[in-house]
């Protein structure tokens, strides 16, 4: 207690000279306001009765930590990170990176008035569904299409304008989680609709869906089941089946497909993924999926479909809540766009490019990365293959082949080294497996490897 004592004041502190130079360089309240935690952070420990070893006050050192929190405190929260991670959609990272071309498109409507509800033509209010509704039309071959803010809620809307009261057929094969807080069961509880609940886990025929439909049906719900698979003695009716057997009994067909592919990517090992022309065409009335997963774009929720339906949810009351901003628009279309002539989208969308790298450019980044860091005098730094993964549920069970620099430093742990690789200026996310930090190199850009090899150089003063 008596040591709290030792604590100097404030006002004391801002008149020594070094933290005189502090407020120079920096600003009187800045200054302040890092005083302030930095003493209230002691005062807690003393009052706690840890052993604490008080700085020097009046020295250059303590003068350097008020800087250092200073320049923590203008840190942004939200802020770049390389993603050394492997996962090339990774969530918790914010999945699709966008292409510089989208930037480039939210940045024209953000800093400056838009024709977001304006029509230029009349002169009279406009609607902003209209920007980006017939590009996805093309792309996808729907009649009408709709944007909202992200899948989980095109879902929602989707359910709460069709279903709302009566009741929803799915799969007990397809009744998904997706991470955190999405569990299909209950999505459609919360639309007001009932889950009527058809087949096995591993088994659903077409019969179990056609004994379930009554005069309270409204919709026979599919769902990409992306996250998983489930293997060997399995059925499903197909698609076109259920399409057939809705247009019999006046019911309709609604997708959930988390992942919208807008192009065939079995070139590139992702065969399971459906492609939403292909899911159009056979039929089924309405499909959601995601802007910001494989489709590379921005965060949003896309729903493609017959215009009656469309047009339905655009006059629903719960569109205003679940409504796009005019730099997502923005970015929508300009990542659509890259999807036709004369853009090639496997090279122009981020997602699709690191999906189709060749392994040995993968191998080439890996190789100059080692190189770069074993320079610098580290003696374990190895080029090792290794499985990158495309993330968002796409393709669980099976990777990308990558190729990861493998790190080990002599007297620091792995955890230890990939917790300086987090607190890196520019942070760095690798993962460790076996005793090492791997660094994969499908995920990051060759512009990365500069800053990968500055992180390992600050390691080494100690
Ligand atoms: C990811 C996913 C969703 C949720 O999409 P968000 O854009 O994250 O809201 C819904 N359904 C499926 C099948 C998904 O894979």
């Amino acid at each position: 207690m008596s040591n709290l004592t030792a604590l100097p004041s404030i006002e004391l502190l801002l008149n020594t000279p070094h933290i005189l130079g502090v407020i120079q360089k920096y600003s009187q309240a800045e200054t302040v306001a890092a005083l302030r935690e930095l003493i209230s952070g002691l005062r807690s420990q003393l009052l706690a009765g840890d052993a604490v070893a008080l700085p020097d006050f009046l020295s250059k050192d303590f003068a350097e930590t008020v800087a250092q929190n200073i320049e923590a405190a203008r840190m942004p929260s939200l802020r770049a990170v390389i993603n050394a991670t492997g996962v090339i959609i990774h969530t918790n990272l914010g999945r699709a990176p966008l292409a510089p071309l989208a930037l480039q498109a939210m940045q024209d409507v953000a800093l400056t008035p838009s024709n977001l509800e304006f029509d230029l033509e009349t002169g009279m209010r406009g609607s902003r569904h209209v920007h980006v509704e017939r590009l996805i039309c093309e792309l996808t071959g729907a009649q009408a299409a709709l944007v909202v803010n992200n899948c989980a809620a095109a879902v929602l809307l989707s359910l709460m304008a069709t279903s709302t009261g009566r009741n929803v057929i799915a799969s007990r094969g397809e009744l998904i989680e997706i991470g955190g807080s999405y569990r299909l069961p209950d999505v459609i509880a919360q639309s007001g609709a009932t889950l009527r609940e058809v087949g096995t886990t591993n088994k659903t025929r077409l019969s179990d869906y056609s004994n379930a439909i009554d005069d309270t049906t409204a919709v026979l719900l599919k769902s990409h089941t992306s996250n998983f698979r489930i293997v060997g003695f399995t059925s499903a009716p197909r698609r076109q089946e259920l399409v057939e057997l809705a247009a019999q009994t006046g019911t309709i067909v609604i997708e959930d497909l988390g992942s919208g592919v807008l192009i065939d990517l079995s070139p590139y090992g992702l065969d399971d993924e459906p492609v939403v022309a292909d899911i159009i065409r056979s039929g089924v009335d309405l499909v959601m999926f995601s802007g910001d997963k494989l489709l590379g774009g921005p965060q949003a929720g896309i729903i493609a479909g017959t215009k009656v339906l469309i047009e339905k949810l655009k006059s629903h009351p719960l569109m205003r809540a679940v409504r796009p901003d005019k730099t997502t628009l923005a970015a929508l279309d300009a990542t659509l766009r890259l999807y036709k002539a004369p853009f090639d989208p496997i090279r122009e969308i981020p997602v699709l490019a690191m999906l189709a790298e060749p392994f040995e450019a993968v191998t080439i980044r890996a190789k100059q990365a080692a190189e770069g860091i074993t320079k610098l005098g580290f003696t374990d730094i190895k080029v090792q293959d290794t499985t990158a993964q495309v993330g968002a549920g796409a393709m669980p069970e099976r990777g990308l082949p990558s190729v990861a620099v493998s790190c080990r430093i002599e007297g620091i742990s792995p955890n230890e080294l990939a917790a300086k690789l987090r607190q890196n200026k520019i942070p760095i996310i690798g993962r460790i497996e076996r005793g090492r930090v791997l660094l994969d190199m499908r995920t990051i850009k060759d512009a990365d490897l500069s800053h990968i090899i500055a992180a390992f150089q600050s390691l080494k003063v100690p």
